[in-house]
């Protein structure tokens, strides 16, 4: 048999003049199957594709009975093809015909063929198709012959996802790309979105696949390594040597795999076989991803996230792409997807087109999802593999609802959704004409239903949603918008804006809660090993009393004349509060001196998020005009668990018993004292919860706007006392063992409550 290792290369080059010339999609495959089977010396190449209902049908063949074209087909996982393209994984048989999957198909004539080679056709890790040679000869295929073989598989993907065999493509079938697809993911925000896919991390689309010269490109791929490792190596430098933790031990990854000579070797392999370099990222990208996709151990399915991430890096390092790039284009109705993202790059995208976010990671009370919430926008998190299983510009619907995304869907599920969002909009219909009725539940207790806000562009929802007021104002998204430290008088003007705004509606500023969660780009602070518990909110203000007190000034001068309300994130003690007040009175000293007008009432709250202050609680109802209990925190530090880490944010019931003691606790202090107590965390926006709290004593809740018509409706409905006498009992007697959330539930549906 002929030496086949100058092949490769040669067989690229002719597919690269194939490819380009003007041929039907049909002619063009037939033609690289004759030219990979002469150049492979084997008697058979075939070309499987995978069908959007999970079969592989043979779409062109050298060597095989060419009457089976398009006609011969495996399911998935079925025969030696169906294997290959189930796992993604290779296989060298010198005799197929003895392998326990192989299925004979007689319209092929494939019976007389021994050895067998077959790869599968990748892109991102998925599997398209599987390319195949056979000989009558019963040998085994050489590591080289191999690479070759997945080197050309790749050729193929590309004319696969460009589209080019839609044509051959028999009426009524469609080919696996274009498959629509359904994934499960939990509803972190509600609402139905219409849209188009935006990958946040716009996939690197490589099109320059052969390469010209060999060492040239390999020269090319070790200095993109090189900068590569100097720029981990720098973020590793730039680190405390003694710090450990995840960061670090990402970033160790990062280095190990940019150092890990194996990788090195299959890329310099996939050059060598006739690849440009960002060709050979890809390809040992894709590999790799498509062996680890399948791994359910969450740690090395993280690594595979790292290693991924590092690829990436290396494209754009070798194709020059900036994110900027990408930006092109943005559809009118986009659909967001991400594995995680900031609060802060959400609110970069154009507000307006965006219509949904899908996120692989994430969790309901994350900072991304508030604020997601609070833009209008449905939200599906713990979405799988939706990133890998998404391009660019694919229709997509987003159900918020019930936390489904529907990837390229069906025409009769499309016309099934566009009838659920007009559904939608007549009860936001019916919402609306709730708006100017007083809330009073039916046996006439007035609640305060108020919003929660933070950016400019929420304050039309103000009126809209009908609520009373702005019982969260969260004035660290302005300063997580921005690209640098808002300067005083930019907030002075913002928070004038606000109020103007907001009319005789009062507001509720929270100072700056940033830290945490809550990056804020130019503000450095030290790397922290556990950020929720860190240098954040009051304790930066306080440690950075520059900062506070041009907040605080901003406040008192936006609010001249008029009312200001405002109030203190994460406090832990009491003490804090006083020292806040003294910075305040500084303030006020300072701002009548310069002859400014002050705000005709000042109160000053806190808010409830630390368990400490529970022991604290006289002490606090006496020292503040106001409490509002941040039940995000509250629970997070209450029940020990990450509210961004969805593996256990999920863990307890935020209506368990223990939790709701809790927040009982809190409302009769406020009662004892005559101290006003509000709850604006996520729970309040859930009719049933909210329904819970109203049950516990709460008067005052505060939610995002689009959860103020469905409160409303509940609250019209209940018999606040009939339920506080139900959950004494089952907060208080022993033995029931119901949970008290489906005690809630059942209460709801026996009085007729809407949920
Ligand atoms: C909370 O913790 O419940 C809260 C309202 O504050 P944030 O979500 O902004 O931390
Ligand atoms: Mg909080």
């Amino acid at each position: 048999m002929r030496d086949l290792s100058a092949g490769p290369r040669v067989l690229l080059k002719r597919l690269r003049e194939l490819m380009a010339e003007p041929l039907e999609p049909q002619e063009r495959l037939d033609r690289i199957v004759r030219q990979i089977a002469s150049n492979m010396v084997a008697e058979v190449c075939s070309v499987y594709v995978l069908r959007s209902d999970g079969v592989l049908e043979l779409y062109a063949t050298e060597g095989l009975n060419p009457d089976a074209v398009h006609l011969a087909q495996l399911k998935m996982g079925q025969g030696l093809v169906g294997t290959i393209a189930a796992s993604a994984q290779s296989l060298n048989l010198s005799d197929a015909q003895a392998h326990p999957a192989f299925r004979y198909l007689p319209e092929t004539g494939e019976e007389i063929y021994h050895s067998f080679l077959g790869v599968p056709i990748l892109r991102a890790g998925r599997s398209l198709g599987v390319l195949v040679v056979q000989n009558k000869a019963q040998r085994n295929y050489r590591e080289d012959e191999l690479e070759a073989l997945e080197t050309t598989a790749m050729v193929l993907a590309e004319m696969i996802a460009t589209g080019e065999l839609k044509k051959i493509t028999r009426p009524g079938l469609e080919l696996d790309l274009t498959r629509a697809v359904t994934i499960d993911g939990d509803s972190y925000s509600e609402g139905i979105g219409l849209g188009y896919v935006v990958l946040h991390e716009p996939r690197i689309v490589v099109t320059n696949l052969l390469n010209e010269d060999a060492d040239a490109e390999i020269k090319r791929l070790g200095e993109a390594l090189g900068s590569l490792r100097i720029s981990i190596d720098d973020m590793l430098s730039r680190r405390e040597i003694s710090m450990e933790g995840e960061h670090r031990e990402v970033l160790e990854t990062y280095r190990m795999f940019a150092h890990d000579q194996g990788w090195v070797r299959r890329m310099e392999e996939a050059i060598h076989n006739g690849l440009t370099a960002e060709a050979a990222v890809e390809k040992v990208q894709s590999d790799t991803k498509a062996r680890m996709i399948r791994l359910t151990d969450p740690y090395l399915r993280e690594r595979m996230h790292d290693f991924d991430d590092l690829a990436n890096r290396l494209l754009r390092q070798l194709t020059g792409f900036s994110a900027s790039s990408g930006a092109d284009g943005f559809p009118a109705d986009a659909i967001i997807f991400a594995r995680a993202m900031g609060a802060a790059e959400l609110l970069d995208y154009p507000r307006a087109n965006i219509r949904g976010l899908v996120l692989e990671e994430g969790a309901v009370t994350s900072h991304v999802v508030i604020v997601a919430r609070a833009m209008g926008i449905a939200v599906v998190g713990q979405a799988a593999g939706a990133v890998a299983l998404s391009e660019n510009g694919d229709a997509v619907i987003i159900d918020g609802d019930d936390g489904k995304v529907h990837l390229r869907p069906v025409a009769d599920l499309q016309k099934a959704y566009e009838e659920k969002v007009k559904l939608r909009a007549k009860r936001q219909e019916q919402f609306r004409a709730l708006r100017d009725v007083e809330p009073v539940t039916k046996d006439g207790k007035r609640i305060k239903l108020q919003m929660n806000a933070g950016l400019l562009v929420d304050l039309p929802q103000l009126a809209e949603s009908g609520a009373e007021g702005i019982g969260l104002f969260r004035t660290e998204l302005q300063f997580m918008i921005a690209s640098t430290m808002p300067k005083g008088e930019e907030q002075e003007n913002f928070y004038r804006s606000v109020l103007k705004q907001a009319g005789t509606r009062p507001v509720t500023f929270r100072t700056l809660d940033i830290g945490g969660d809550k990056v804020v780009s130019y503000f450095r602070g030290h790397e922290e090993e556990n950020p929720a518990l860190g240098w954040r909110a009051i304790r930066l203000s306080l440690d950075r009393p520059g900062l506070l007190r041009t907040q605080l000034r901003a406040l008192l001068k936006a609010a001249a004349g008029a009312e200001l309300k405002m109030m203190l994130p994460m406090v832990t003690e009491v003490s804090e509060i006083r020292a806040v007040r003294e910075l305040m009175q500084k303030e006020v000293q300072h701002i009548s001196k310069f002859g400014h007008q002050l705000p005709k009432k000042l109160q000053f709250g806190a808010m409830l998020e630390v368990p400490a202050l529970m022991w604290q609680l006289d002490e606090l109802m006496e020292e503040v005009d106001f409490v509002s209990v941040g039940s995000n925190d509250l629970f997070q530090f209450s029940m020990a668990v990450d509210r961004g880490n969805a593996r256990v944010s999920d863990r307890f019931d935020i209506l368990g018993r223990p939790f709701l003691k809790i927040l009982r606790d809190i409302v009769q202090a406020g009662d004892r004292h005559q101290t006003p107590v509000t709850l604006c965390g996520e729970m309040a926006g859930k009719a049933l919860s909210a329904m819970a709290l109203l049950g516990l004593g709460y008067r005052s809740i505060s939610m995002s706007p689009t959860a103020i018509g469905p409160a409303k409706a509940m609250l019209l409905a209940l018999d606040v006392d009939k339920l506080n006498a139900g959950m004494t009992a089952i907060l208080d007697g022993s033995g029931s063992t119901e949970s008290v959330r489906a005690f809630l539930g059942r209460f709801a549906e026996e009085n007729g409550i809407p949920l």
